[in-house]
């Protein structure tokens, strides 16, 4: 009897202390993979901006010359890890009006996911329906649209390296491919069978979100010309004839990649766009709070991705090989001079 009540009592003490590692793998999170000597972006006030640019966090971005204002992405809803593994998503109508009201805007040009996972797409129709903006981009994420009622007249479908004007921006979108998952079973769930062939009707799993086609963002203006890259993910040659002096450069995953694809991704974004000033974006949580300091990834999530966390070494050693390269970081919803 005295064995069985020894059983019981290693069982219950295992038991703790499971929940409690899962507990902290769940609502713990990984340093954020910025060096503390990077530098930010002045400012509006400062300097007055003749183009300035405004971060949620991701890759959502609101640029704005004073007279035309669009969006990347516009994603605001943060789903919990449980519920991207086990359960079904939908914007989170509340996160969709603080995070308008953070980046203090109520009327858009557009909205421009950057492919059509749902940490880019999900709450753009939301967005787009709220600001009037049209809403840009795949196939996938015109269905995104329609399944949430957009009408057609606010939704435009990018044909690869065809620009879109809007006031004096000129944009340009180049397929591109998103970040490869080291991973083959999470690769081939993310990125396997691209296509968003219906309406997309949320609440559903957030694997339901299809990848549609990832798109590098390339942007001219007369104050300046920038590319935004994503998604850590790259196709040899796409930049060529496509010169930049800013890009913001997304660092998602690119810890968990091998030497040389992280190699292979900087030759083929910033050294072949020209550009001697890099904004890393996407290297926060996709599960922390929108509001308050940028966070890293949940642990969990840095676990089951395999990042190792080398994403900072290799920005810092880049940068010490490069001395004309600048960094300049983001705050967090504040207007920030991107040409004064
Ligand atoms: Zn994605």
């Amino acid at each position: 009897m005295i064995w069985i009540k020894r059983m019981a009592l290693v069982l219950s003490v295992l038991l703790v202390m499971v929940f409690v590692l899962l507990w902290w793998a769940l609502n713990s999170y990984s340093p954020l993979p910025v060096d503390a000597a990077w530098q930010q972006l002045p400012e509006v006030g400062s300097a007055e901006p003749r183009l300035s640019v405004r971060f949620t966090g991701t890759t959502t971005l609101l640029i704005s010359d004073g007279e035309t204002d669009w969006m990347i992405d516009g994603w605001f809803s943060r789903p919990g890890p449980l519920q991207l593994a086990f359960g079904k998503i939908a914007p989170e109508m509340d996160a969709i009006t603080f995070g308008l009201a953070a980046n203090e805007v109520d009327a858009l040009a557009a909205v421009i996911p950057m492919h059509s996972h749902y940490d880019h797409a999900m709450d753009a129709p939301e967005v787009a329906a709220r600001t009037g903006a049209l809403l840009i981009g795949s196939a996938a994420t015109a269905n995104i649209g329609r399944g949430w009622g957009l009408p057609e007249a606010q939704i435009r479908l990018f044909e690869d390296r065809e620009p879109v004007v809007l006031g004096d921006f000129r944009i340009t979108p180049i397929e591109s491919r998103h970040f490869e998952f080291p991973d083959p079973g999470l690769r081939e769930r993310a990125l396997g069978n691209p296509d968003i062939t219906q309406p997309l009707l949320p609440p559903v799993s957030a694997f339901d979100y299809r990848v549609g086609k990832a798109y590098v963002l390339h942007v001219t203006h007369p104050a300046g010309t920038f590319v935004v890259v994503g998604s850590a993910g790259f196709v040899a040659g796409a930049l060529e004839g496509y010169q930049a002096d800013t890009i913001f450069l997304g660092l998602g995953g690119l810890g968990s990649q091998s030497e040389r694809y992280r190699e292979d991704y900087w030759r083929e974004t910033v050294v072949a766009s020209g550009a001697a000033r890099i904004i890393p974006v996407h290297m926060d949580s996709l599960t922390g709070p929108i509001e308050g300091p940028f966070l890293g990834s949940a642990r969990v999530m840095s676990f089951m991705g395999g990042d190792a966390g080398l994403t900072q070494a290799f920005i810092n050693d880049k940068l010490s090989r490069n001395p004309d390269l600048r960094l300049r970081t983001l705050p967090r919803y504040r207007e920030v001079v991107l040409y004064p």
